[in-house]
């Protein structure tokens, strides 16, 4: 295969094997399995074309930079995780939300990210719970046993 096709096929199926938005880093990181020595101007270069091609869209979150995902699925919202950052596909929506707007207003469109934590960085053992990892004992004053 042309070296650019491969690069370019590399950086599609990173995103869509993910199946969640990308940044061109983690795109990068993906991508560098199929395509060793990949470098980030190649990425960014390819998923400008991609967008173009109609093939990528743009994700953009508020004070985020923009992550890309495959064009095609339906209607759908993310979730971004706070401990790891990464952003997920939520495939649920509250569906109209016309009844949220002030009163003579018309809804058209809506935009929603839950924000929270993922699987991979909630605790499950009970013990990690928040309150006593924040509430460690200091030692300051302990003499030695
Ligand atoms: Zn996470
Ligand atoms: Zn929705």
């Amino acid at each position: 295969m042309e070296r650019n096709t491969r690069q370019r096929s590399a950086i599609r199926d990173a995103i869509a094997q993910a199946q969640r938005p990308l940044l061109p880093q983690e795109v990068l990181e993906a991508a560098r399995t199929e395509v060793p020595g990949l470098g980030i101007a190649t990425v960014y270069r390819n998923l400008k074309a991609l967008v173009e091609e109609g093939e990528l869209q743009v994700v953009n979150l508020p004070g985020e930079n923009p992550r890309f995902e495959v064009v095609g699925h339906r209607h759908h919202h993310h979730f971004q995780c706070r401990q790891c950052q990464r952003v997920f596909d939520v495939h649920a929506c509250p569906g109209d939300l016309g009844r949220l707007a002030p009163q003579g207003f018309t809804v058209e469109d809506h935009d929603l990210t839950l924000y929270g934590r993922c699987s991979d960085c909630t605790p499950s053992k009970a013990h990690l719970s928040p309150t006593e990892t924040t509430r460690a004992p200091r030692r300051s004053g302990a003499s030695a046993a």
